[in-house]
């Protein structure tokens, strides 16, 4: 069984075939793709790998409702993006470069639909001879899941804990209403499984799980605080807030979906902070928000 599929283009399906020769198997062999979320670089070989191999696809049901808005009839979700840019207070000469940023991506997603649906709990009757939890860590992604193999003591993390950035928690048109306040809920949920070694989806392996929570927790409480002080210093709208962040680039160095993330990161804060009585905001486009 496969925990997420790559990129779709040849050159990954012919990495992942070297590497599964390498790990004495073939394409053949997969009897099961589970997906922990259906960002590109995560579901957009999971066609051509489930064609090629005959195995089921298998992700979480908040995954699977998103996939035909996204990635089959995309016009509705690119109307609601575009509206979303005017709350944020995108400026108008922008709209056309941040609005079309994601259409790119398209290129390397072949949509397919889950055979089986996943929920929280034991997923062993997917696995036989393997005791395997699936636990549901909403935030990055609505269905976003990890996996955690008993036997082995290993953590599968997806994108929810990466050892080095920190995954981007964005408000957008798909991602609920309050996506940090989901991410940090899931992340105390992952507290128990400290001491396991951790494979995520980007960059190596690691131990120290709980030392990583930590950090995450740390880095999003001070971009809460950052918020709260650019918004008392009269940044209104969540364009000003995000141009004012402290990011490791210069905001001039962020363009299309880059610049659409941080946008998307700084609203999730945003609101966060309306939940938590520390902002409030007034309709209308774009939103103004206000301390209190
Ligand atoms: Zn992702
Ligand atoms: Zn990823």
């Amino acid at each position: 069984v496969l925990v997420d599929a790559g990129w779709d283009s040849p050159e990954a399906l012919d990495e992942l075939s070297a590497a599964l020769a390498a790990a004495g198997a073939r394409m053949e062999d997969l009897v099961g793709l589970l997906v922990t979320h259906i960002h590109p670089d995560h579901y957009g070989l999971a066609s051509r790998i489930r064609e090629a191999s005959g195995c089921w696809v298998a992700m979480h049901g908040a995954e699977a409702a998103l996939i035909r808005d996204r990635y089959v009839e995309i016009g509705e979700l690119l109307d609601r993006i575009e509206d979303w840019l005017v709350d944020v207070g995108a400026p108008r000469a922008d709209l056309d470069d941040l609005g079309n940023a994601s259409i790119g991506l398209l290129r390397h997603v072949r949509a397919v639909r889950p055979d089986r649906l996943v929920e929280e709990g034991d997923i062993s009757a997917l696995l036989p001879g393997r005791t395997i939890e699936a636990i549901h860590t909403p935030g990055h992604s609505p269905g976003h899941l990890c996996f955690y193999d008993r036997a082995a003591n290993v953590l599968l993390s997806g994108d929810h804990v990466l050892p080095r950035i920190t995954p981007n928690v964005s408000f957008h048109p798909q991602s609920g209403p309050d996506p940090l306040a989901q991410f940090l809920a899931a992340l105390e949920k992952l507290r128990r499984y400290d001491g396991a070694f951790v494979l995520p989806s980007h960059e190596r392996p690691f131990d120290g799980l709980g030392r990583r929570i930590d950090e995450l927790i740390a880095h999003h409480e001070a971009r809460l605080d950052e918020a709260v002080a650019l918004v008392a210093d009269g940044a209104e709208t969540i364009w000003e807030v995000a141009v004012g962040f402290a990011w490791s680039n210069p905001w001039s160095s962020f363009s299309g979906f880059m610049r659409r993330a941080a946008l998307g990161e700084a609203h999730a804060h945003m609101i966060t902070l309306a939940e938590r009585g520390r902002l409030r905001v007034e309709s209308g486009a774009p939103l103004r928000w206000r301390v209190g």
